[in-house]
């Protein structure tokens, strides 16, 4: 495995840069007991790769592990649907004691020739890593043997958080996998967007525009893309890191590399849609592109504000809490800002100082950014506040539940996408549909026998 301490020394990250050089050493958050709790490093890896749906996904190790992150994501693809399927080595105790190495060389051909990918991906777990089984010389030789790209992924569980998992992957792509093949062709115009997972269809939601605009995603890294695509991003023009900090260092490593400029933004929402896309603009540098975004951007805004009158009309002055990962936070306050809506509060835990400069502006004096957005402190807030909808990942449904609180589902298993011009009309409907639903006032009724 690579030296951890790297990828906590990311010069792109502003969080570190704001660090004295003592802290900066130290690295960002060395793993402690209970860091691998919201996902282990492993974990992360998958959420970053599984996407990439043409290739095969091995996860070596025992079955628990490729149980624990298989298809836990709402990522949709266009195209192969293997990634929605459970390729293990599945190790037992012989395997402990023998070593995974042969098992992992058979599992690798035998899913190379059954289902002919253009592409393996292998993922190291924690047993086979502290056995020191050695994944990355056997895709080596299973590459050699077979013609085919097989890309190790090192990224055994106790390495740290699902964060940390985010970035091994990353670094995979960049060693392995980008700039190994050259696209059909290229455009003035080829981008790519890095951290985007088409978690419920979201990517599909922003691609019209840029079809509109004559901007070509080269590789979307990763959601629905295609391992040719991947190993091509080299040849765009502007990388964009969606929403994520995550890939932000296979961003700078690709500026470094490749000449590819980069910038970090959001399509929640759409006063972030409408940036992004100026953004590109911009970077791309052609003057008659500004022109033409400018007058999507004027089209697209008056439209969607024309679609969302009615539904601000009833989401006008509602108090929403919103509990979702640190860096989506502020482009999902601004979003739902955007439909008139009061926010009383939001998750900071993941968030840098940036993210929590932006947060303070969009929430004035009233709003309260959560450092540990625990159960108890929820509730505190829901009842102090008398909040309408609780915007949160499945694990805070059921203190929505309990409080009798209309509760709205904005994380990774969403089923809903919510990106760009239309995600906002989706997400307006969502939310009227989510606080007048005559359920959660239902459930606040005492049970039958009680009456
Ligand atoms: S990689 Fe390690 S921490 Fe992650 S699921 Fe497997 S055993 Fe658990």
């Amino acid at each position: 495995m690579r030296n951890l301490e790297d990828f906590f020394l990311e010069p792109g990250c502003s969080h570190n840069g704001e660090k004295t050089e003592k802290e900066r050493k130290k690295g960002c958050s060395k793993p402690q007991p209970g860091s691998a709790s919201g996902g282990c490093a492993f974990d992360g890896a998958q959420i970053t790769l599984l996407p990439i749906a043409d290739a095969v996904h091995i996860v070596h190790g025992p079955i628990a592990c490729a149980g624990n992150s298989w298809d836990n994501r709402g990522t949709r693809s266009s195209s192969s649907d293997y990634y929605r399927m459970g390729f293990t080595t599945d190790l037992n105790e012989i395997n402990v004691i023998y070593g995974g190495e042969e098992k992992l060389l058979d599992a690798i051909k035998e899913a190379a020739d059954k289902y002919k990918p253009p592409a393996v991906f292998v993922y190291q777990t924690c047993v086979p890593a502290m056995i020191g089984d050695d994944i990355v010389s056997v895709c080596k030789r299973a590459s050699e043997e077979l013609g085919l790209p097989v890309i190790p992924v090192d990224s055994p569980g106790f390495a740290g958080s699902k964060n940390l998992g985010n970035k091994l992957a990353g670094d995979a792509l960049f060693r392995y996998v980008i700039g190994t093949r050259e696209p059909k062709y290229t455009t003035p115009y080829d981008i790519n967007l890095l951290g985007e997972y088409n978690i419920a269809g979201e990517l599909w939601q922003i691609m019209p525009l840029f079809q509109e605009l004559g901007i070509r995603v080269l590789a979307c890294i990763s959601g629905d893309a295609k391992y040719e695509d991947v190993a091509a991003a080299h040849r765009a023009k502007v990388n964009m890191v969606v929403c994520s900090k995550a890939l932000l260092s296979l961003a700078r490593k690709m500026e470094e590399k490749y000449g590819i400029p980069y910038f970090e933004g959001s399509f929640y929402g759409i006063k972030n849609t409408s940036e992004a896309l100026r953004n590109f603009a911009k970077l791309l540098g052609s003057e008659e592109l500004i022109e033409k975004t400018e007058k999507l951007i004027a089209k697209k805004e008056e439209e969607t504000r024309q679609k969302l009158k009615p539904y601000i009309e009833k989401l006008k002055g509602k108090k929403v809490l919103i509990n979702t990962g640190g860096v989506k936070s502020w482009s999902m306050v601004s979003q739902v800002q955007e439909l008139g809506m009061v926010v009383v509060g939001t998750s900071s835990k993941k968030s840098t100082k940036e993210d929590k400069e932006r947060m303070f502006k969009l929430l004035g004096d009233d709003g309260k950014l959560i450092d540990d957005p625990n159960p108890k402190e929820l509730v505190k807030l829901c009842r102090e506040h008398k909040v309408d909808v609780l915007m949160a990942g499945g694990r805070s449904k059921f203190v929505a539940i309990k409080e009798g609180i209309p509760f709205l589902d904005t994380n990774q298993e969403r089923i809903k996408p919510y990106a760009g011009y239309d995600g906002m009309i989706v997400l307006a409907q969502e939310l009227v549909r989510t606080i007048y639903s005559p359920v959660f006032d239902l459930y606040k009724e005492p049970p039958p026998w009680q009456y």
